[in-house]
């Protein structure tokens, strides 16, 4: 047998985030930034690391600092800042009874599947979640059935993380397969940022084991930005599209990313044209590092009014805002 015969190869979105920038003056090169703004804000991914696709720098202009998808990655000196309110864990999830499983709604079970992601986002709510203590293994999974079975409300499942679609294929297949034998789930919902940062991890394998489970799978894209919403994406969401999965978007208002009504506007128009519907627009959390993408309630009140002026309301986004301990997302 030849050698190549026993090589496994690894799927190409593997192969593409084995490629991912993790070093500020590296993406700074890339892109051609001033080394100098580059410098005096590196030092701020000691607070949270940087990381990001190739695929994903590869939308950004070059030489451009404000460019919006850089400002969503690029550690920034401003994290330094403490104000108040903006703490650790404003979601207070960094307590439960079982790590990696967060039964935050009453029908639904949200599952931490993946801790790392392909991108970290500055403005994460979920930046110092100690992912190292929510490991999601066997064990976990057998801690979730028995979850599920002790209460009859939960219909539904999110995956989530980190990002759930880091996980490989048989990993994802085995949650899929174990909650597929539970007659009370009705839906299975992803969570995840990877289809806008690495599209190729959208497989045609994947989508076909999500199209013939009995769960009625929902994947909730999260794209901030119209620049985010590419061909290639549009490409890919639509093969899954027609595996019968549901496409939503929520995106996090962000000041100097998307704090502008044409902005929003672009960026529903783009997600509709990718056969996604804009399912919620949320105020920031307020997580440590990342006051600096805060605008204001009557701000974000003031943007969406003109969104309703502007666009048909099944592309006007929900906005809303996630309060620890409330039973779902609060209208703004
Ligand atoms: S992809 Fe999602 S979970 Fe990961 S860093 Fe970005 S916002 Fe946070």
């Amino acid at each position: 047998m030849s050698s190549l015969n026993i090589i496994s190869v690894r799927p190409q979105w593997q192969q593409e985030l084995a490629q991912s920038i993790s070093d500020p003056t590296e993406l700074g090169a890339f892109l051609r930034l001033p080394e100098s703004w580059t410098a005096q804000n590196q030092t701020a991914r000691e607070l949270f690391p940087l990381r990001i696709t190739r695929y994903f720098a590869s939308l950004m202009k070059p030489g451009d600092i404000h460019d919006p998808l850089l400002l969503q990655v690029m550690p920034n000196q401003a994290e330094f800042e403490q104000k108040e309110g903006f703490v650790a864990d404003p979601l207070e999830e960094q307590s439960g009874d079982h790590a990696g499983i967060l039964h935050k709604y009453k029908s639904r079970v949200l599952v931490i599947l993946r801790g790392g992601c392909a991108i970290n986002c500055r403005y994460c709510f979920r930046r110092h979640f100690p992912y190292q203590d929510h490991h999601f293994g066997r064990t976990q999974l057998q801690q979730l059935v028995e979850l599920i079975q002790s209460d009859e409300a939960i219909n539904e499942v999110i995956l989530s993380g980190g990002d759930p679609l880091m996980a490989n294929d048989d990993q994802l297949f085995k949650v899929i397969t174990a909650l597929e034998a539970l007659p009370q789930l009705k839906r299975l919902r992803i969570h995840s940022r990877l289809p806008v940062v690495l599209p190729s991890r959208l497989t045609e394998e994947l989508a076909r084991r999500l199209q013939v489970s009995r769960l009625q799978t929902i994947l909730v894209i999260h794209a901030n930005h119209p620049h985010e919403v590419t061909n290639t994406l549009k490409g890919a969401l639509a093969r899954w599209a027609q595996h019968d999965i549901t496409l939503l978007n929520q995106s996090v208002l962000l000041a100097g990313v998307n704090d502008s009504a044409d902005t929003l506007a672009d960026l529903s128009e783009a997600l509709f044209d990718a056969k996604v519907i804009p399912y919620y627009l949320h105020q920031l959390d307020k997580v440590a590092g990342a006051s600096h993408f805060a605008i204001s309630d009557e701000r974000a009140r003031e943007l969406e009014q003109q969104l309703r002026a502007r666009l048909p309301g099944f592309l006007v986004p929900k906005l809303v805002r996630e309060i620890a301990g409330e039973a779902s997302k609060t209208p703004l």
